[in-house]
């Protein structure tokens, strides 16, 4: 006979690893679904400071993360590696549909996260991956001893920005405005960094190189003026690492009943149903005022807690 599972959980960050844990541990038939590795936006990041009880200095956020995936396992949630294409939420039993496989349901948590917004410059596309980047994590022993830019005046882009100082010869934050966004201890520091320094009032506008990223022209939003920054010439190249907000995963529900804002996160309740019965959504996907692993992690685990209570209608 053909499975339906009690709840079907779409993500692998904090948010769907802690739901799968309290489904799990519920002794709830739940699978954890993933397209690519576990994580999601904590996948890429350096260091976890403040997320209650995680003492252990300098852990990064794949390693964070693999320990919630291991106690999520322990507890019984099935995992899948899979990338959802579409889905059918209405009715009691639910219907996604894989690329590998279709997945039936009784209850879905949508944990699936958020993505870096593109700093909307010209040649952007073209230069992804050959100097422009999104994750220092990732990329930042490429720029050892370069010249790197970040966009973006939020923790993320000046925490990313003082990680990449220890690769890069010198780094340089543009900020579209002449004052941070980022928290004021995050600033302290940055602001203490000799190797950080700040371009403000200022947007990227255009990407140009001959394959690497060599060259930009980048506009003053006060006075209009736009300046080309070269590369030194015995680099050749430099990076530049976009850290300007996120944008919600959510283009798989358009159209399917679920309830949406203008920028694509769900609105849910306080208890994480969202406006279709059965239909839950758990961390940074969701309408809310405070997008942190403690926040995903308690989102999973109030929607899984719910998903068991309204299980004994079926
Ligand atoms: P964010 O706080 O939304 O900051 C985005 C930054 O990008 C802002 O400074 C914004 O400028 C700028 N920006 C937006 N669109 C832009 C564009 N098109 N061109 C140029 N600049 C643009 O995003 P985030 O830094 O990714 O953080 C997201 C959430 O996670 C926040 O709540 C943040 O506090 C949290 N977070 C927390 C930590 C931590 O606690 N350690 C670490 C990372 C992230 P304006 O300031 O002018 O709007």
């Amino acid at each position: 006979m053909e499975e339906i599972y009690d709840v079907v959980i779409i993500g692998a960050g904090p948010a769907g690893l802690s739901a799968g844990l309290y489904a799990g541990r519920s002794q709830m038939n739940a699978l954890i679904l993933e397209r690519g590795q576990d994580g999601g936006q904590i996948a890429i990041t350096d260091s976890i400071e403040n997320y209650p009880g995680q003492a252990v200095q300098g852990e990064s956020g794949p390693e964070l993360v693999a320990r919630m995936a291991k106690q999520a396992e322990g507890f019984g949630a099935k995992r899948a590696s899979d990338s959802i294409q579409s889905v059918e939420l209405k009715g009691d039993v639910k219907v996604l549909h894989g690329v590998k496989q279709d997945y039936k349901t009784h209850n879905v948590i949508i944990a699936s996260g958020a993505h870096a917004r593109p700093i909307g410059c010209e040649n952007e596309g073209v230069f992804t991956g050959k100097g422009v980047s999104y994750c220092a994590t990732c990329d930042a022993n490429f720029f050892e001893d370069f010249e790197v830019y970040v966009v973006g005046g939020g923790n993320s882009a000046v925490e990313e920005a003082m990680y990449l100082t220890k690769f890069a010869r010198k780094v340089t934050v543009i900020h579209r405005r002449d004052e941070l966004r980022a928290d004021k201890h995050v600033q302290e520091k940055a602001f203490k960094n000799p190797k950080l320094h700040f371009m403000w009032d200022t947007v990227v506008v255009a990407l140009h190189g001959e394959g690497l990223l060599s060259s930009m022209d980048v506009k003053n939003v006060k006075t209009g003026e736009i300046t080309t920054i070269e590369a030194d010439p015995d680099d050749g190249m430099f990076g530049l690492f976009g850290f300007v907000g996120t944008v919600p995963n959510t283009k798989i529900f358009e159209g399917t009943g679920l309830e949406m804002d203008e920028r694509g996160y769900i609105p849910t309740d306080q208890d994480m149903h969202t406006n279709l019965p059965g239909v839950y959504a758990a961390g940074d996907v969701r309408v809310k005022s405070l997008r942190q692993v403690v926040t995903a992690a308690a989102d999973g685990a109030i929607a899984a807690v719910q998903v068991e209570k309204s299980m004994s209608n079926y």
